[in-house]
């Protein structure tokens, strides 16, 4: 029988976090080995629950849940996020330019997809959450890492960035808080970006599922509130904020710029029809998680077990020789750099294979976030203080014996 192969669409595509050596690291758990995961940013699994109010709102509403809805979500839901809109000062939005999805992921390849023409490009950091590198890959388009320098505490590098626009580029992504590098943009920066897509009429997608997640007192400027000359996509969602992953409940708002995007929105009406809707318990809790109480605040107080835990892997990582990590300000991940002269690492997918083997310690490496160099890697600091002191322990271990080969 003739093979049944993939398609020649997803050649360029690839998301890592989930990849071959999770894959390997199941293997082991079914061979009954316990592994301590540092490589996924899934909040309640490590103890932290959403709050109580969104649960009991989830399942009030699975019995008023078993309709579909408006394509772009109900009504109510979105008036709420066209309320938080107001709040972080986007200007001119209505309840009609919110769409409700399935968690920001499906309303990132909606985005993407409804964009992009074979040979058009989109300006994606490096490193960057890799579901936008391959959004836009599985979209026909070519993505184009800026660099985001950590010299300067993982900013972007505005420099570089203008260096790569060209005639094909449609939009750039800024990922602020970042995964994975945890910075926090300033303001300046952000009006820099904005100055760039309107002198190059590029749309800008905002992700910022992280806005609520800020640790040392750091305030969030949302990027869409710096203009309305230019089209911008806003994503948020419960998933970190509100700890509900699990729930998958997220929005996007197209605000800035709009009248000269009818066809973009067609597009995406379009998209957001043929999914037919966002599942619906999760719109509901939309509404409850917004006008609730905002308990993320108590994580990220300076004595929150969010702030706690990120202080701790951070000394716990940098006090490990050849070790170097921008503390981050934001979002739930640290990404550490090993120094390339006592770590000489060519494959960063084998070293995390032989941290896993050897240590029973799942990392995500630098490579899989679209990282040029392999000499990076991700973890999250969301395990309790005894499990992150062990398994950080864990790597400072295998790091040792790496030094010594
Ligand atoms: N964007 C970033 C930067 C993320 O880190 C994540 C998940 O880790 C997502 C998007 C996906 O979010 P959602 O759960 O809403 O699909």
């Amino acid at each position: 029988m003739r093979p049944i192969q993939k398609s020649k669409k997803l050649d360029e595509v690839c998301y890592d976090i989930r990849g071959p050596v999770l894959e390997k690291a199941r293997q082991m758990e079914e061979e009954g080995h316990k592994i301590i995961k540092l490589n996924i940013g899934n909040l309640s699994v490590f103890g932290f629950e959403p709050p109580d109010e969104i649960v009991q709102d989830m399942i009030l509403n699975m019995g008023n849940a078993s309709g579909y809805t408006d394509s772009k979500g109900m009504f109510a839901p979105r008036k709420s996020v066209m309320h938080y809109t107001q709040q972080k000062h986007i200007q001119g939005v209505s309840v009609d330019d919110i769409y409700l999805g399935n968690g920001i992921s499906e309303l990132i390849v909606m985005s993407v997809n409804a964009l992009l023409n074979t040979g058009d490009e989109v300006l994606v950091p490096s490193p960057d959450y890799p579901l936008w590198t391959a959004a836009v890959s599985l979209s026909g388009g070519t993505p184009r890492h800026y660099v985001c320098d950590e010299q300067s505490g993982w900013f972007p590098d505005i420099e570089d960035i203008k260096k790569k626009i060209n005639s094909n580029t449609r939009a750039i992504v800024v990922i602020n808080p970042n995964n994975p590098t945890g910075a926090l943009y300033p303001d300046e920066l952000l009006q820099q970006i904005v100055d760039l897509a309107r002198e190059h009429q590029l749309i800008i997608f905002a992700d910022e599922i992280y806005d609520k997640v800020l640790y040392d007192g750091n305030t969030h400027t949302s990027i869409a509130s710096l203009a309305d000359d230019v089209l911008f996509i806003t994503f948020n969602g419960l998933s970190k904020n509100y700890r509900s992953c699990g729930y998958r409940a997220g929005w996007m708002v197209v605000s800035g710029e709009k009248k000269h995007a009818k066809g973009y929105i067609e597009g995406l009406n379009m998209l957001a029809s043929m999914r037919l809707c966002a599942n619906v318990p999760g719109q509901y809790a939309i509404q409850t998680a917004l006008g609730g109480y905002q308990s993320i605040q108590d994580l990220v107080a300076p004595t929150g077990r969010l702030t706690r835990q990120r202080d701790m892997a951070h000394k716990l990582l940098t006090d490990i020789p050849g070790v170097t990590c921008v503390k981050p300000k934001a979002a739930l991940y640290m990404f550490p750099r090993l120094d390339p002269k006592m770590y000489p690492i060519t494959d960063d997918q084998d070293f995390a294979y032989q941290l896993l083997a050897e240590e029973k310690v799942l990392i995500v490496q630098g490579t899989g976030f679209n990282c040029p160099t392999p000499d990076h890697f991700r973890v999250v600091f969301l395990p309790n203080s005894d499990d992150l002191a062990e398994s950080v322990g864990r790597i400072a271990h295998f790091l040792e014996g790496y030094r010594k080969r």
